[in-house]
């Protein structure tokens, strides 16, 4: 944090004292008592296509052609108010206390589920264009994965995938099957040898349209990654 970002979060606190975002008692952003209560309704993990419950967050065969990535895995529907009021007050509101219980939330979902992810993988947050970086001063999805990347012993990578582009550019996987070489427009990754044979778990706050995983999927499979998993607090 930069100073002028020090003395406005001091000046946010003195105006406005933390309240829980659920119960709304005075103390924490989120009371330890809340945490509980949401972590008991975590989501049964369904196809990100269709829907259909099948507790792995794996595309069903028919519905695979549509994205590059295998699993999408979330812990919330993004209608959930709560769990999209953490994710917002983190993110637009710098509240990076909150990294660390939503990524918590992840791993409740992760064991309602009984998911668990092979050897290796290597966990990389979705970046952030340096413009963003920049202006923002931190990346919610390097906040929320460093957490959960150490709560599961799976490794972090946070310097080799870069974004090139501010917006996802709405690529469809269709075109990516198609014409390859310029469909990893939107990310790039920098040592292509160190995501090679691997598999990957994609991590971000939210996915609404998928997009942005799609676009940064196509990057790491071109960089010649084994597979792609998506991680999300929220799903649209
Ligand atoms: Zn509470
Ligand atoms: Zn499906």
């Amino acid at each position: 944090m930069n100073t002028f970002q020090i003395a406005k979060t001091f000046a946010m606190d003195l105006l406005f004292p933390k309240h829980c975002f659920g119960c709304k008692r005075e103390g924490t952003f989120l009371c330890a008592s809340c945490l509980n209560d949401i972590s008991d309704k975590v989501e049964i993990q369904r196809c990100p296509a269709c829907s259909h419950r099948n507790f792995t967050g794996a595309f069903c065969r028919s519905c695979q052609k549509i994205s590059p990535i295998r699993r999408l895995l979330f812990a919330f529907n993004y209608k959930d108010p709560l769990p999209r009021d953490l994710i917002h007050a983190l993110k637009y509101h710098g509240v990076k206390e909150l990294a660390s219980p939503l990524a918590s939330l992840l791993g409740a979902a992760v064991r309602k589920n009984a998911l668990v992810f092979p050897k290796h993988t290597l966990v990389v947050p979705i970046p952030l264009h340096t413009k963003k970086m920049r202006q923002r001063g931190f990346n919610q999805a390097e906040l929320i994965g460093t957490p959960f990347a150490a709560e599961h012993g799976l490794a972090l990578v946070t310097d080799n995938l870069i974004r090139k582009t501010n917006t996802a550019s709405q690529v469809t996987f269709s075109d990516f099957k198609e014409k390859k070489t310029n469909m990893q427009d939107a990310f790039s990754v920098l040592r292509p040898q160190e995501f090679a044979g691997r598999r990957i778990l994609l991590i971000d706050d939210v996915s609404t349209s998928r997009a942005t995983l799609d676009e940064a999927a196509y990057a790491l499979l071109a960089a010649g990654a084994l597979l792609v998993w998506g991680i999300v607090i929220a799903r649209g």
